[in-house]
Formats: structure tokens, sequence, C-alpha cells
């Protein structure tokens, strides 16, 4: 039997980034980048307004106040989207729209909520009065100011957030060259197992860990594909793992136990390369792994919560090494354990658990229910794992645990 962390090491060993795609916009959406994207203008493209008022020359407004008004004629109306026609020579002021270009001349805004409409016969859109004194280029967004004609403002290995988009755009690209989804056959095996749509028989079970695999595949940034049900025999089995090499990775759930229909190491071992099949570890010891001709082989065991466990120690920092991440896994915190917890001690356990912050800022963290490897709930009720380590029988209330937050996706590698 190996540990969790022989058994990572031997799996990312032999897991490579897959090639990058170039991909519209929005479907870039969550991966990672494979290029940096360079800007091909500067951002703001032109000096403008960052408030509706009044553009200004600053020498003639720096003495306004609400008892000493200055008036200027206005001498152009501009909005958002139209380039300013006339200068703004001294004592005059142009009416300006958010987002509309600056006007020659004019250096400064005043927004509109300090001033007041002038006499109607002013300039030849009347005049106004300036209440107060602006600082010299208040209220104008300059030219380049976020980025510059030339500039990176995405880099390749990022992760493509909604404003990674909108930098996207801004600068021109509507496509962005990206890592490839992997492509995650999903298949359980088992002759008690009936679909999700049907009422089970006697001695038959719904099939739970297609779906919450394919759940987490997704989670993890991958594609997944449900191939359906092996059934116990070899024949089927065969069948059904001699399809891998049509995808990126794949999955099995359960008969890598020592029942005697547990067939899936045997299959394994005869159409393809195993490379462990026991990792010291609970809920999930029988966690199988291999290859099957190029194609990654995870076989998890069938226990619902042994699957996801497996699953996210083993096939999430997988999927997130082929689709390019760099940090692979989940963000750990230090909490206090709030009650007892007895374990076997040539094991890992990991434990379904609730963690929360306290008001003094410290993290306390306890189990989310009952810790059966059949039972989902406290999966669901849980937001994290404590990691509790080989060695240990017995840890008490108040020690220090090791959480790992599967409610925080980014972490370091
Ligand atoms: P196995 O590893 O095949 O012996 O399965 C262990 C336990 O997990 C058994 O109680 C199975 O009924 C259950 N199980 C196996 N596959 C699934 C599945 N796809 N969905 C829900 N439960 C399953
Ligand atoms: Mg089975």
């Amino acid at each position: 039997m190996i540990s969790v962390e022989e058994a990572q090491e031997q799996v990312l060993s032999r897991i490579s980034r897959l090639e990058p795609e170039r991909v519209d916009l929005l479907a870039a959406l969550g991966r990672v980048l494979a290029e940096d994207v360079v800007s091909d203008i500067d951002v703001a493209p032109f000096d403008n307004s960052a408030m509706d008022g009044y553009a200004v020359r600053h020498a003639d407004v720096r003495s306004a106040s609400a008892d000493t008004p200055i008036v200027l004629d206005v001498v152009e109306h501009i909005p958002a989207g139209v380039s300013p026609q006339v200068t703004v020579a001294p004592g005059t002021a142009s009416r300006i729209m958010t987002g509309a270009p600056m006007p020659a001349g004019a250096d400064t805004v005043v927004m509109v909520e300090r001033t007041r409409p002038g006499r109607a016969d002013g300039g030849p859109d009347g005049s106004v009065e300036i209440l107060a004194a602006p600082s010299p280029g208040e209220n104008v967004r300059t030219r380049g100011e976020e980025v510059r004609a030339g500039d990176t403002v995405l880099l390749a290995g990022e992760k493509i957030g909604p404003a990674a988009i909108g930098l996207a755009a801004s600068v021109g690209h509507d496509t962005l060259l990206v890592y490839r989804r992997p492509r995650v056959a999903i298949v359980s095996t088992g002759d008690e197992l009936v679909d999700v749509t049907e009422k089970p028989g006697p001695g038959k079970i719904r099939n739970s860990n297609s779906y919450s695999l394919a759940a987490q595949v997704m989670s993890a940034g991958g594609e997944p594909h449900i191939l359906g049900v092996a059934r116990d025999t070899e024949e089927h089995t065969r069948s059904m793992l001699e399809r891998a090499p049509e995808f990126d990775l794949m999955v099995t759930t359960g008969g890598v136990s020592m029942g005697d229909f547990d067939v899936v190491k045997k299959v394994l071992e005869e159409i393809g390369e195993l490379a462990f099949w026991k990792v010291a570890m609970r809920p999930g010891g029988p966690q199988t792994f291999g290859a099957i001709g190029e194609t990654p082989f995870f076989g998890l065991p069938g226990n619902p919560t042994s699957t996801m466990v497996g699953f996210e120690m083993f096939v999430r920092p997988a999927v997130r090494k082929m689709a390019g991440f760099s940090a692979l896994l989940r963000p750990r915190s230090i909490a206090r354990l709030t009650h007892d917890v007895k374990k076997r001690a040539e094991k890992r356990y990991f434990l379904r658990s609730r963690i929360t912050r306290s008001s003094d800022g410290r993290y306390s963290v306890t189990v989310s229910g009952n810790q059966s490897s059949a039972l989902l709930t406290s999966m669901h009720r849980g937001n994290c794992l404590i990691s509790l380590p080989e060695g240990e029988s017995l840890i008490t209330a108040g020690t220090e645990v090791l959480c790992i937050r599967l409610d925080m996706e980014e972490g370091t590698a």
C-alpha cells in the first residue's frame, strides 16, 4: 500500500498538459490561457470625461466658489461617441457627457452637481456658473491610462475569468488560445445499478456515481462523457474499458475491491497496465491507477463518497494538469477540532467536515455527519475534508488539524 502523496506523485508524473486550441472569446471562460494577450491600442484610446459636466480650462475656474461663481459661455454640447469641433477658449466651457472625448483647450471637467445654469443668452448653448474650484485635470481619464498599445494585458498561464474576457475584448481579441479541456470517460460498474429515471427493483440501487463524477469533472475544468454502466462480467467490462483510447482520461467506479465480481483490476492488467491499486486512506482504499494505451486510467471504488474522495485526491489534480493549470491542489487551512476523533493508525483519514471562521479570525472544524463511505449527505453538508495523518489513533478536541478546502478552487501546486 502506498501513501496518498506517493500516489499523487505517481499520477502526476504520468500526466501531461494537453495541446492548446483557439476558441471564441466566451468559450475561453474558466480555461487557462496559452499565449500572452497584447493590446493593439491605447486604453483609454483618447482623453475623455469621467463625469457628466463641463469641460473647462483649469486656469479659468481656480477661484470659483459658491459665493463667487465663475460664469463661462457654453460653446458646444459633446455627447459620448462624437468628436468635439470647438476649442475651449479662455472664458468658455463645453457641456460634456461621461466617456465623451475632451475638447481641445480644456484640461479639467467640473461635474454637473457643482454647477448651475447661467443666463440663456451667454454662448451658443447659454452659460454656466461654476460653483467650486476643481483640482487640475479632475475627472479627466487620460489616453493610455490603463493600457498602452503593445502592452501585455493577460499572461500565458492565467485562468480566464469574466474580467479577463472583458480585457481581451477591450484590446480587440475575439478569440483566445487556451488549453483544451480534457475529455473524461466515465464508466460505472455493477449489476445492481439502474438509471436515475428508474425506480430501483429488489436488490437494485440508482447509479449516482456517474453523475457526481461528471459534476466533479466539470468543476475541475474537464468535459465529462458518461459511457454508461458495465455489467460485472469480464467481457462487458473489457468492451467498455477498451474505449479508453477515444478519450484523454478514463474513470470507472466500483469493481475494484475484493468481491467475487470485482473484475476491473483484472481487465486493466489484461488490456493495459496497472501502476497501483491500493492507497493507505479512508474512505476509499482500493484506488486503482494505470493506463490503457496512452490514456491514463483511474478505477475508483464504488461507494459514493469513496468515489468522490478518490476523484478529489487523484483525478482532479490530473484533470487540472491536463487543462494547463499550475495550481493543482486545493488550498488548505489549519483549524481547531471541536470534538475527539478515533481512527486506525495505519491509514490517512479524510473526514467530511464543516470549517467556520469565528470572530477572533480563527478557524474551527466539525464533522458534517455520518462518515460511512456509502453516504453522500455529509459530503454535501461539508465544505472541507479534514486530513488526519497516519500514525495517530486518537485526535482530541482542540487539536489543530489540516483541512482541504473543497469550497475553494485555487491553491498552490
Ligand atoms: P463495489 O466497489 O463495486 O463493490 O461497490 C461498493 C458499493 O458501492 C456497493 O454498495 C455498490 O452498490 C455501490 N456502488 C457501486 N457503484 C455505484 C454507483 N455507480 N452509484 C451508486 N452506488 C454505487
Ligand atoms: Mg460492484
